[in-house]
């Protein structure tokens, strides 16, 4: 099948490779002309595990191109995906103006019938909005008899295992009321289709909203297990053990009930605001939302609080480590990370911060640029070569087995801040170190 992909971002690139390794021909368009250059020349503009290797295959086999020429690209596909940006607008409501562009796009270019499915997380009622601008289009056009439709197609891969979600997804949720959409939805996703029955097909703005719906959800688990974390430390009980008595319920389960230091990202924070911005265009008081944001924020400045008090109240002069720099692991995105929320507490608390990260450092650089207070390292043990204390952010794996002696050691003061829980406070105790986890005693 051919395709055209509006977006080369975390979701259009990844889908556009997997698409493109089962067979379609896929063309795949970006706005950002330096991002599809390089794109060209092999350089992968994000890091996801496997990406890289699929993106030049797939390339060099001819079935996955990129380019700025939206003209050419949509000649090229009856289906035509956009996978561009929602980010939040100043209010928090979801900016559309991407969406729409592409839409527009396509219909002012359009000759032949398309079928524009909507893979950008968007609120309920959007694909409506598209179809009403794209029709308005053809009519100034005078090309209202070609046939369109506009599809919505949820996106559920997970940063961190973008490539094998989309390889191997849990759902195929498609919103159409069309049976010819359907039909060429279904062949589209075939190849992921063979093991069982994953696609699910939903009227639109069922499919619009089970997006919503699914990453609310998890942000409630998180903000959930957030705020018993802060209550077990008032209460003397151990949240670890907590999660393990909870999560074996199957009621319950395992999977986002580890607490931290807040979720961040491109996804949860903006899509739970979106929401409840959402539900007060229909009058209606999303009270869970609100308070799952609520906590959210609070949650982010755990860490600092931990070490503030700590210190007395003072981190002047200080230097903190940090360990992780992503909102996640096995990702470089930062965008809504902790760390960041974190490392400009600190900062404005007159301290500065040495920091490791395996991917994401290159986009700090790119966020913050030069700046005194800010010292990259290029492994974990750098950055805490001298630094007053360790302020673990993401749990990459190489951070999960560590030498306390080396810790010990390296450090100016040996006490150790631990947003994920990734020791047992005893075992870190017993090599002289302090250290502080989240809903659990210190040790
Ligand atoms: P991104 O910011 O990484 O990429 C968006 C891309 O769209 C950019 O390369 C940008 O240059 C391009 N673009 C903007 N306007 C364009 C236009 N008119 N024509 C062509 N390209 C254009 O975004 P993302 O993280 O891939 O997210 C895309 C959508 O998918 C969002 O709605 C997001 O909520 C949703 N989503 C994201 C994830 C995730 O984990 N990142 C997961 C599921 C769903």
């Amino acid at each position: 099948m051919n395709l055209t992909v509006f977006g080369i971002g975390y979701v259009g690139l990844v889908q556009a490779a997997v698409l493109a390794e089962v067979g379609h021909n896929v063309i795949c368009v970006d706005v950002d002309a330096e991002k599809v250059q390089r794109l060209k020349d092999g350089i992968i503009p994000i890091f996801e595990p496997g990406l890289e290797d699929l993106v030049k295959e797939n390339h060099a086999a001819g079935r996955l191109t990129f380019t700025t020429d939206a003209a050419a690209a949509i000649k090229h596909g009856r289906i035509q995906i956009s996978a561009v940006g929602t980010p939040p607008g100043e209010d928090g409501s979801a900016d559309l103006k991407y969406v729409l562009a592409v839409a527009e796009t396509i219909a002012k270019e359009m000759t032949e019938p398309k079928i524009i499915v909507s893979k950008s997380t968007v609120p309920v009622g959007t694909c409506d909005k598209l179809r009403k601008r794209v029709g308005e289009i053809l009519k100034m056009r005078g090309l209202e008899v070609l046939e369109f439709d506009v599809v919505s197609n949820p996106e559920f891969l997970k940063e961190g295992s973008a490539v094998a979600d989309c390889q191997r997804p849990d759902r195929i949720v498609i919103g159409t009321q069309s049976p010819v959409s359907e039909q060429l939805m279904r062949e589209l996703y075939e190849p992921f289709n063979r093991h069982h029955e994953k696609i699910i097909v939903m009227d639109i703005r069922s499919a619009e909203f089970t997006k919503y719906a699914a990453n609310c959800m998890l942000a409630t688990k998180i903000s959930f297990i957030n705020e018993m974390a802060c209550l077990a430390e008032h209460l003397g009980a151990d949240i670890e053990e907590v999660r393990k008595g909870i999560g074996s319920d199957p009621r319950i389960g395992y999977h986002f009930i580890y607490p931290g230091a807040g979720y961040g990202g491109s996804c949860f924070p903006k899509d739970v605001r979106a929401l409840i911005k959402t539900a007060e265009s229909v009058k209606f008081d999303a009270t869970m939302l609100k308070a799952v944001e609520q906590r959210n924020n609070t949650q982010k400045s755990v860490l600092f609080d931990k070490a503030y008090q700590y210190f007395g109240g003072d981190l002047r002069g200080k230097r903190f480590a940090l360990w992780g720099l992503a909102f996640k692991p096995n990702t470089d995105d930062m965008r809504e990370a902790p760390s960041r929320v974190l490392m400009e507490a600190l900062w404005d608390a007159g301290a500065s911060v040495s920091a490791y990260d395996p991917e994401a450092m290159a986009e700090c650089q790119n966020i913050y640029g030069q700046r005194d207070d800010l010292l990259l390292c290029g492994t974990k043990e750098a950055a805490l070569r001298g630094a007053d204390a360790l302020m673990i952010v993401t749990e990459w794996k190489n951070f999960r087995a560590t030498s306390f002696d080396m810790l010990r050691e390296a450090l100016a003061t040996p006490v150790i801040f631990d947003a994920r829980n990734l020791y047992n406070p005893k075992t870190v105790a017993r090599h002289g170190l302090e250290y502080f986890g989240i809903g659990r005693q210190a040790a």
